[in-house]
């Protein structure tokens, strides 16, 4: 088979010639179809994470249809059209999965950090973290859904947030184009906040109510005089841009992080004391209520398809965020 790996940290993608991987106990073989390329990425290309053994194969937003299944597996069979997000797997022993807390598992593996994710024509998976993929959405639908979509819808179905509150989302990326979706279908007021007037047009096609270009300067006083918001999603990996929305939550607001920067944010802890308002990151949520969500409410990712030998390509442009709006691997599956 195909596999697109990294070799180091900060080394380039290769294309090599592999051996299919054999199911083990309690191991899932998949032949994968898609993979989108999502910036969590960037931690197995970059090295950002620890315990990383290299060379690693990225890619934790996995659509493929099971192709063998090894001993112990009762849950899949072979021919299932399944997916794999970024929780790789977990012991079912310790104390946090006694309490069903299953991020929190001290074994936790992360798919395509500590085992070889996606970038390749196959995989193996852990039983315990697949998910099957509803008739209603494709392939290259259902493969973002399953670290963004999971991700904001999460976020914003789990905030407290009500029908009618004010919800910012900030950025209108690969993550933000579903964040305002499903914001919109969630039944909040729902701002975008973005750069410039390139995204306006997009923004309102996808059901924005108010839309404001942070290049004016005043975005907080601009959320203030809506009401304040309730949330502000923050999708802009910049520490800097997220300290100066802090100012536009209302009383009780939140400022939820669901994109990793190392940039500082620098915020007066009067203005967090004042309207007890509050920061968070959120990492979690579940891929299965995110895809009955989205088909019930028709929330489609838009994405760019490219083959495995444009990887790199298909790297760079959601890196810069040039790609409109995910970038998804097809695997090649000549042979
Ligand atoms: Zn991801
Ligand atoms: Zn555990």
């Amino acid at each position: 088979m195909k596999a697109i790996q990294i070799s180091s940290p900060g080394a380039d993608f290769e294309i090599v010639e592999k051996e299919i991987p054999v199911p083990g106990n309690n191991e899932v073989l998949i032949k994968v179809d898609v993979c989108g390329i999502c910036h969590g990425d960037s931690m197995a290309k970059e090295g950002h994470f620890p315990g990383i053994k290299y060379p690693i194969t990225p890619g934790h937003e996995v659509v493929g249809i099971v192709d063998k299944v090894g001993p112990g597996v009762t849950k899949w069979s072979v021919g299932q059209r399944v997916g794999v997000g970024w929780h790789g797997g977990h012991c079912n022993q310790c104390s946090a999965c006694r309490k069903g807390d299953f991020g929190a598992c001290e074994k936790s593996l992360t798919t395509g950090l500590h085992l070889d994710g996606g970038y390749a024509e196959y995989m193996i998976a852990r039983p315990e973290i697949m998910v099957s993929i509803p008739n209603e959405l494709s392939n290259l639908e259902a493969a973002p859904l399953l670290c963004a979509g999971r991700t904001t819808f999460g976020a914003l179905s789990l905030s407290g947030a009500k029908g009618g509150d004010l919800v910012a989302i900030h950025g209108l990326g690969g993550l933000g184009h579903l964040a305002l979706q499903y914001a919109v279908k969630l039944g909040f007021k729902t701002v975008v906040l973005s750069r410039g007037r390139d995204k306006e047009e997009l923004a309102y096609k996808l059901g924005a109510h108010v839309y404001i270009d942070t290049n004016t300067g005043d975005t907080s006083k601009q959320l203030q005089k809506l009401g304040g918001a309730r949330i502000i999603l923050c999708t802009a990996p910049s520490g800097k841009m997220i300290s100066e929305l802090i100012p536009g939550l209302g009383r009780n607001g939140q400022a939820i992080i669901v994109t990793g920067s190392m940039e500082m944010m620098q915020i007066s802890p009067m203005l967090l004391l004042g309207g007890e308002r509050s920061i968070r990151g959120f990492v979690s949520g579940n891929i299965e209520d995110t895809l009955r969500f989205s088909v019930l409410t028709k929330v489609i990712p838009m994405v760019e398809v490219f083959p495995m030998d444009q990887v790199a390509q298909a790297y760079e442009k959601m890196m810069t965020a040039k790609v409109h709006f995910r970038s998804v691997l097809k695997m090649n599956h000549k042979s």
